[in-house]
């Protein structure tokens, strides 16, 4: 049985105080969420160690929002896999549009990422997802196939299973715009399929695929009842422990 799980992505929010005041109602209500669905939240760097220790004795994971493509040296403001490590992050965080889009993070650089994060010991939840114009133009599947491809096909068996797949449409991100069940469902397969391409059926059922793109308490329920939807990454709704727990309930 694959896990399910529902991560918040703070993005660039909260001070250090905010993370921490929302870190502890998120790890108090985690106590209504079933056992067999696993929470996640993903600060910013600078709340990490405040926020792991908000976190302590909880069920709640605590995930980056990216890596530094080198082990260590001279890369100003950069943030290095052992760093997170030894702050206690479980995941991070890879490929996220906004990373995609405004910091040019390449699929080459995401291979580099990935491979130095699981070889630290951190699963990745690696974003994937169409643009607007590529999904108007009907290469939502194309787009999303090549991006899946690109970073699992470099990785073994071993590692694909610390692997956690994020479709996340561009277009639904932060704009209220929610791909219906039935689209995102059909990512969700298609991504599964290329997965299995490579791995085998077996494999390929047992990784998590989360679905990202204004999900919140009112839509989580229909999404999380599709097949291959085992969870959300979770933008605004994340910022309210209320909602983002009301979400970890709806499978
Ligand atoms: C995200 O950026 O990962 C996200 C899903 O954001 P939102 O829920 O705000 O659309």
């Amino acid at each position: 049985m694959r896990k399910k799980i529902v991560a918040g992505n703070w993005k660039m929010n909260t001070t250090v105080a905010e993370g921490v005041e929302l870190a502890k109602a998120v790890a108090a209500k985690s106590v209504e969420v079933p056992a067999g669905v696993d929470l996640v939240v993903a600060p910013p760097f600078t709340h990490l160690v405040c926020v792991a220790d908000a976190l302590k004795g909880s069920k709640v994971a605590l995930s980056a929002q990216n890596c530094a493509d080198h082990e260590k040296g001279a890369y100003t403001g950069e943030v290095a896999v052992n760093m997170l490590t030894s702050v206690g992050c479980e995941y991070t965080i890879l490929g996220h549009s906004e990373r995609r889009q405004y910091y040019g993070e390449t699929d080459e650089k995401l291979v580099v990422k990935t491979k130095l994060a699981l070889e630290a010991g951190i699963k990745v939840i690696l974003c994937v997802g169409e643009n607007l114009d590529e999904r108007e133009a009907g290469k939502h599947f194309e787009v999303v196939k090549n991006q899946t491809e690109a970073v699992l096909y470099t990785l073994t068996a071993e590692q694909l299973k610390s692997i956690v797949v994020a479709y996340e449409p561009v277009w639904a991100i932060g704009t209220g715009k929610t791909a219906t069940a039935a689209q995102a469902e059909e990512i969700h397969a298609c991504i599964r399929k290329v997965i299995a391409a490579k791995f085998g059926e077996e494999a390929a059922e047992e990784v998590t695929i989360l679905y990202g793109g204004s999900c919140k308490p009112s839509n989580a329920k229909e999404l999380f009842a599709e097949k291959d939807i085992d969870g959300g990454l979770i933008g605004g709704a994340a910022l309210k422990a209320d909602d983002f727990i009301q979400i970890a309930l709806s499978f």
